[in-house]
């Protein structure tokens, strides 16, 4: 297949790769200056929508996708599937399947879970929000940079399966910080704490396979200097989408409420350009009523 894919950032630029490995002829474009192994790199978003059986895109947020696709769905071959792997909010998702789709295009909505790692070796998991038809045109690509593809509805089925996971791993991810925290000030060993929660009931994968404690458990970016993996203001950016989505259909979400503020204070204060682990230091150093 011909494939266009916009954003060759973190995730985008090594889910490109793959699908190039695979055989496909991938024509990338992104606004900073970036090469990617075996994918021919173009000058305008335009260069990567002409003529291509297929358009990803992989961009920060919904502002960006609206405006790119402003641009692009107007260019795109009839029939050609559009697809969207970025994490955006619910109405930007929505606008977006609906100008593919009145322009004639398969729309597709595929956020991902699995990080860097899972974009790298292929593995990742994908949310999906299409027609039936579009689904079946599009898992072939999806097979090639993931291991999980789930089928959750129809168009923004995908967005809100991903908002909903990211708020659980927000707030499972302060829980665990607050469980290391509260172990070490009662004296508790870090590598003790882990061999008893990652058997335990608490077990979950903030704990079992992306400890926030250095030197406990499978190696994660707290081993790394807390250098994301996955920054602490993208995971601010998908508890506001939550809170967000929570609105518009009147959704009681305290803890994910909760979690959104105790983010927002940590990337304003220390958390900004760290990985969203980095949580654990600033519960280990703040005290009751701070
Ligand atoms: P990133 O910032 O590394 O990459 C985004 C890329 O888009 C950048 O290279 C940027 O230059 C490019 N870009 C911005 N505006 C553009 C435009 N108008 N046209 C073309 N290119 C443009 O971000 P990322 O980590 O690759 O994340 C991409 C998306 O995937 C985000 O929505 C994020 O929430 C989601 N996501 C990220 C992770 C992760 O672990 N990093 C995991 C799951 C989902």
């Amino acid at each position: 297949m011909k494939i266009g894919f916009i954003g060759l950032g973190n995730m985008g630029a090594p889910m490109a790769a793959n699908l190039a490995k695979a055989g496909h002829e991938v024509f990338g474009y992104d606004t900073a200056e970036v090469s990617v192994e075996g994918v021919t790199q173009v000058c305008e978003a335009s260069q990567a929508t002409i003529d291509m059986d297929a358009v990803i895109t992989m961009l920060p947020d919904g502002r960006i996708l609206k405006s790119v696709y402003e641009q692009i769905v107007p260019l795109g071959k009839p029939g050609a599937l559009f697809l969207d792997c970025s994490t955006v909010d619910m109405l930007s998702s929505k606008s977006a399947h609906q100008q593919a789709a009145e322009a004639g295009l398969l729309s597709v909505d595929a956020p991902v879970s699995g990080g860097m790692g899972g974009a790298i070796a292929g593995t990742l998991t994908f949310m999906v929000g299409s027609s039936a038809e579009a689904f079946e045109q599009v898992k072939p690509l999806l097979d090639i940079m993931g291991k999980r593809v789930v089928h959750c509805g129809e168009g923004g089925a995908g967005q809100a399966a991903k908002i909903c996971n990211n708020m659980l791993l927000g707030i499972s991810m302060i829980g665990t910080c607050e469980a290391f925290a509260l172990g070490e000030k009662l004296g508790l060993d870090a590598e003790r704490l882990f061999e008893v929660m990652s058997t335990s009931s608490g077990s979950c994968w903030s704990v079992n396979t992306y400890c926030p404690v250095p030197g406990v458990g499978p190696s994660s970016p707290a081993d790394n200097g807390y250098k994301p993996g996955f920054a602490a203001e993208l995971m601010l950016k998908d508890l506001r989408l939550s809170q967000n989505a929570a609105e518009q259909v009147d959704a009681s979400t305290p803890m994910g409420l909760n979690a959104t503020r105790i983010y927002e204070k940590f990337v304003e204060r220390e958390g900004l350009g760290k990985d969203f682990s980095a949580m654990l230091l600033a519960l280990a150093a703040s005290t009751r009523g701070q």
